[in-house]
């Protein structure tokens, strides 16, 4: 019986886990990892916020819900295993008024439907036996919530893919899949002298999904439009005034979490993020510019769709202000009202 192979395309945790679980299935079978960098994990892997999240936000039995649980359960065996850090720090998700109170009803309503372990609503000064320093009028508590660095869990999967006998073949661009006779080619950026055939393949290319997509012969959408955020990192001596992660009551009206406090697993307190329409898709500092990748979107119907579902007319004045200083004055208001 010949071996079956498998490529992986992409090596942010999406694709080592899944490079990692295929060796764990099919001992036999050969599986090569691609990534365009020169390591692993350099993207949304190494440059997100670190959250477990616990399962507030999904509707009740939704493939959300289920894999987000089941992923909390996943990443805190694979940490404990592994001695990697995991810190359960626990998450505030505070309301302000009586209208954001009753969103967090519901959010509570959804979070004891997923079964967040522990989850419980504070009212008044019970939230400050949490959180010392932050005012609200209600909270819901998940003590559970945790943190954890994606980017160190990512190369640790991926030194466990090198032992299982796989191959992470790095600086690996690749630039196309087609499919003949029952395999598919893997052609790389390099050239086609360097295209290889494989039983599967698994797409896991984060930002560039769909260009690959494309250049395979699939549709054009769905596309992806960059968004770019910053965070503040608090002086140190300010980092113990929080003591884990102090949300705000999600806003229905926008795709954003909202600026929020985040413990970092070194110890470190953010706050963030705004939000930018970016000038290029991998911007990690902000200064990125993409002629290539503006022009993407600005050619997308769908992103002229969605920019004005978010900036309704009422909402910005072009006598007055560009969209991004709409969000710039309204993301530090949420903010400084979620503010200790
Ligand atoms: C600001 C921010 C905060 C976030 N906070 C959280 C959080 O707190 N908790 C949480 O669970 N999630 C969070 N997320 C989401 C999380 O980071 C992502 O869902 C996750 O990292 C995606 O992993 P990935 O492997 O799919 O993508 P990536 O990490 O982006 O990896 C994709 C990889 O594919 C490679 N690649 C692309 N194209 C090719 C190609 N053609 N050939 C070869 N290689 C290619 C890239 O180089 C890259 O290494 C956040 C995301 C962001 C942006």
């Amino acid at each position: 019986m010949s071996t079956i192979s498998y490529a992986v395309i992409g090596g942010g945790i999406n694709g080592l886990a899944v490079a990692r679980q295929l060796l764990l299935d099919y001992p036999d079978a050969k599986v090569s990892l691609f990534e365009k960098e020169s390591s692993v994990a350099q993207h949304q892997t190494s440059h997100n916020s670190g959250v477990v999240h616990a399962g507030l936000y999904y509707a009740k039995g939704s493939l959300k819900a289920r894999l987000c649980r089941r992923g909390v359960k996943l990443i805190r065996e694979y940490c404990t295993v592994n001695n990697l850090p995991y810190d359960p720090c626990g998450k505030l998700v505070v309301a302000l008024n009586e209208v954001e109170e009753k969103r967090l009803q519901a959010l509570y309503q959804i979070a004891l439907d997923n079964e967040v372990p522990k989850v419980k609503m504070l009212y008044g000064d019970e939230i400050k036996t949490v959180e010392p320093n932050c005012i609200g009028i209600a909270a819901l508590h998940s003590p559970e919530t945790a943190i954890v660095d994606y980017g160190v869990i990512a190369q640790f999967i991926a030194q466990e893919i090198v032992e299982l006998g796989g191959s992470i073949q790095l600086s690996s661009e690749v630039h196309s899949l087609t499919n003949e006779n029952g395999k598919v080619t893997v052609t790389l950026q390099s050239g086609v002298e360097h295209a290889k055939q494989f039983d599967y393949v698994v797409c896991c290319s984060g930002l560039q999904s769909d260009r690959l997509a494309v250049s395979s012969g699939d549709i054009k959408t769905p596309k992806i439009v960059p968004f770019f955020g910053q965070y503040f990192v608090l002086d140190d001596q300010y980092t113990r005034e929080v003591k884990g992660l102090i949300y705000p009551v999600p806003d229905p009206e926008y795709p954003f979490l909202g600026v929020h406090f985040t413990k970092r697993i070194d110890g470190k307190m953010t706050i963030g993020p705004n939000a930018f329409l970016s000038a290029a898709r991998e911007n990690y500092d902000g200064k990125g510019f993409s002629f290539k990748d503006i022009s993407d979107y600005l050619c997308f119907g769908g992103f002229w769709r969605f920019f004005s579902a978010i900036y309704p007319p009422h909402y910005v004045s072009p006598k007055r202000c560009s969209a991004s200083r709409v969000l710039l004055t309204r993301q530090p208001s949420t903010f400084l009202r979620c503010a200790i």
